[in-house]
């Protein structure tokens, strides 16, 4: 399994009411996509300009906000983030959403993804006189934004022509005095829609945290286009910079683990996609068993659809135990090896004397993997055959996931045999590399991590920032 990146929220409510509490639940909505720490920014759009109220802290966002906290939060305009380090270590400074003072006004910057010219970008701003407070590609987004409103008549103007600058995975919510806007990268990797709720528009990373706070989907912010959100205009569009769309490079793997299963990313149910998966492996990795199993939850729809298409029972296998957050909660090798049992038991009565078929999103270095199937032999399966929605991990990621290098990579220079022994299964079959097209129905994606083909040229250095595996 592999660290998710960032989840986003905006939301201007035109009648003046505050919002920092519905950004609270939108956020919360969203925190599978990061739990190290989060954010949120309001301001007063009736106030005077340029005060921005912000609140951001580590840890998980009913950890990080109170009551007391959020009825400080005054304004009705605002942004949050929910943050899993990609690039740029894991500390309080690194906390979004940014707020940047400069001469025209204050900006406030929630971004989901991974720039791959930034240190670029940063060395050519240095040399202009900028100075740094964070590590993060958000800041340098920020200050070409807050570079370019010096020339431009609006500050949607500044965005686009940030963007020109920019090269990368983003989804942005960008919170001015008096506009709310969004900006999604030309290749579309990161997901980011429109919701409305009364009198009030909502910018969120995935459709779930609509239905969360009781806003209906308006539609999906396309590759490449900025949204401007202000009372006297609605929602305006700017398309000048979006690309053919034969050449959008959605993030596959938000289908297959990173997003919620009830949300929809362009037009395309997470759940419905997952069903897929499973389907096609059992038409492509078929196996006689007894019970097909998914390890939680992201492995569940997909052993569902495996169920469905082999007509073998769908069960249960695992107990997990929600109080504890996330395998990967904190980086490190020893926390990872005792979460598993932390998290994850075996259900005895389920699987013993039985030949279990188990599913599972995808194998990063197999140490998981290896557990779990160690763990449903310990319960007494009679079998374990593994499973894959996904195929092999074959290349690092350079659009906002922490994929790691090749050789950490179990899949890297082994036959899926070998990787089979190494986990301790009896069988193990992946999804094929064909089958992530129909998965998402034709939709265009990135699958750089699997074929090593990517949208965009890699960057000759690692600019992954300071994972720690
Ligand atoms: S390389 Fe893989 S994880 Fe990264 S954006 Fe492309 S599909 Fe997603």
């Amino acid at each position: 399994m592999i660290k998710e990146e960032c989840g986003v929220f905006g939301i201007y409510d035109f009648d003046g009411g505050d919002v920092a509490s519905t950004i609270y639940y939108g956020l919360l909505a969203l925190q599978h996509r990061g739990q190290e720490s989060c954010g949120i920014a309001v301001s007063d759009t009736s106030g005077p300009k340029g005060k921005v109220l912000s609140s951001k802290d580590m840890g998980l966002v009913n950890e990080a906000f109170t009551t007391e906290i959020l009825k400080k939060l005054k304004g009705d305009i605002g942004v949050g983030h929910v943050r899993y380090s990609t690039a740029g270590s894991s500390t309080r400074e690194n906390a979004q959403p940014l707020v940047l003072n400069y001469v025209k006004g204050t900006l406030a910057l929630a971004h989901n993804g991974n720039l791959i010219n930034a240190p670029e970008l940063r060395k050519e701003l240095e040399y202009t006189g900028a100075i740094f407070q964070t590590t993060i590609d958000s800041e340098v987004i920020a200050y070409f934004i807050a570079r370019e409103r010096l020339n431009s008549k609006t500050v949607e103007e500044a965005v686009g022509r940030a963007m020109k600058k920019i090269k990368g995975a983003y989804s942005l919510i960008i919170m001015s005095p008096r506009k709310l806007i969004g900006a999604r990268d030309p290749f579309g990797f990161r997901p980011l829609c429109i919701g409305k709720r009364d009198n009030s528009y909502v910018l969120a990373s995935e459709t779930c945290a609509l239905d969360t706070i009781g806003a209906t989907f308006v539609r999906d912010v396309e590759p490449g286009e900025i949204v401007t959100i202000s009372p006297e205009k609605g929602i305006e569009s700017d398309k000048s910079m979006c690309i053919p769309k034969e050449q959008h490079a959605r993030c596959v793997f938000e289908y297959i683990y990173f997003a919620r299963p009830d949300s929809f990313v362009d037009g395309m149910s997470v759940y419905n996609s997952r069903i897929l998966a499973g389907r096609y492996l059992a038409i492509d990795s078929p196996v006689d068993a007894d019970l097909v199993v998914g390890v939680p939850e992201s492995g569940n729809c997909a052993a569902l659809g495996y169920a469905m298409e082999s007509g073998i029972p769908y069960g249960q296998a695992f107990v997990k135990n929600s109080y504890v957050g996330r395998t990967f909660i904190k980086p490190g090798q020893k926390n990872r090896e005792s979460s598993v049992q932390v998290k994850l038991n075996a259900l005895r009565d389920a699987v013993e004397g039985r030949r279990v078929i188990m599913i599972d999103d995808s194998i990063v270095r197999g140490t998981t993997s290896d557990r779990i199937v160690r763990m449903l032999r310990e319960a007494g399966a009679k079998e374990v055959h593994m499973r894959v929605s996904s195929p092999p991990f074959l290349w690092p990621c350079y659009f906002g996931t922490d994929i790691p290098a090749r050789d950490q990579l179990i899949a890297y220079n082994r036959s899926v045999d070998e990787i089979c022994k190494i986990i301790g299964a009896d069988s193990l079959g992946y999804l094929k590399e064909e089958r992530l097209s129909q998965i998402v129905e034709g939709r265009e994606i990135c699958s750089g991590c699997f074929t090593g083909k990517y949208p965009l040229d890699p960057p000759e250095d690692d600019i992954r920032g300071e994972f720690d595996h």
